[in-house]
């Protein structure tokens, strides 16, 4: 099966004001993109509808974040139901700061995940081990420990809406991206645990990119690894050079 590349960017907590957040659009609208690749962008909450609005129509959105129910008293949580009514048709769960900072368990992105799913969303689930965890050689142990959480809730069906982003923590707004057979090795064990623990047609059909200090530099070496199916991209994504990350396979 032929998997489309995908790139996503995750702005996190940024751009800072409206302005540079009009200045990204008008980037991203003016620019040649890879027709083959599915496009993804990640702003925060509050610049959701407006940029769903603003932004060309071969570009997605996707949250950042969601809560597990649809509706009621939690107060400063938006719901899968909220976004898939604002016309939002992706959303990042378990990215690496929420797990630290926000102290997800692996069990919580899991039913925030079959929630969104359930809501009518794709999902971009993020998985990834610390430098602590890949020096004690747990990296695969701690990815599919991740894994389980997600593979234990989820019906078969559900795979087609799910993305993996491969996103070693000690990767992340390091600028030390892990090489790309550090990333392949991996990409290549996920694919073999969801051929044993879901089914070969899903391991062969999920997309799993890797995110982790990805720019225009380091991502057309990355993107030759028969695994690696696409990027998340965080710093870089608020740059111009998203637009050769997004190219990276052209
Ligand atoms: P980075 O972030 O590209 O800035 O390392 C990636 C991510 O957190 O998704």
């Amino acid at each position: 099966m032929t998997r489309q590349f995908f790139v996503g960017g995750n702005f996190k907590m940024n751009p800072a004001t409206l302005e540079q957040k009009k200045g990204l659009v008008s980037l991203l609208n003016e620019a040649k993109l890879d027709p083959s690749t599915e496009v993804v962008i990640a702003p925060p909450f509050l610049y959701l509808i407006p940029l769903v609005e603003s932004i060309r129509k071969d570009i997605k959105v996707a949250a950042q974040n969601c809560y597990l129910k649809n509706v009621g008293a939690f107060t400063g949580e938006v719901s899968p139901a909220m976004l898939h009514d604002a016309q939002v048709p992706y959303v990042i769960l378990g990215h690496s700061e929420r797990r630290t900072l926000f102290h997800e368990t692996s069990e919580l992105v899991a039913l925030k995940t079959q929630a969104a799913i359930d809501a009518g969303l794709s999902v971009i689930l993020c998985v990834g081990e610390t430098l602590q965890e890949r020096e004690s050689n747990r990296t695969v142990e701690v990815v599919n420990e991740q894994l389980d959480a997600v593979i234990a809730v989820l019906k078969e069906s559900d795979w087609s809406k799910v993305v993996i982003a491969y996103e070693p923590v000690w990767a992340i707004g390091t600028g030390k991206v892990a090489t790309s057979a550090q990333a392949q090795e991996i990409h290549a064990e996920i694919r073999k645990y969801l051929t044993q623990k879901v089914s070969p047609t899903v391991a062969d059909g999920t997309r799993i990119i890797y995110g982790g200090s990805v720019n225009a530099g380091n991502c057309k070496e990355l993107a030759t690894q028969p695994d690696i199916d696409g990027f998340l991209v965080g710093g870089a994504s608020l740059k111009p050079e998203f637009v050769d990350i997004v190219n990276a396979k052209a």
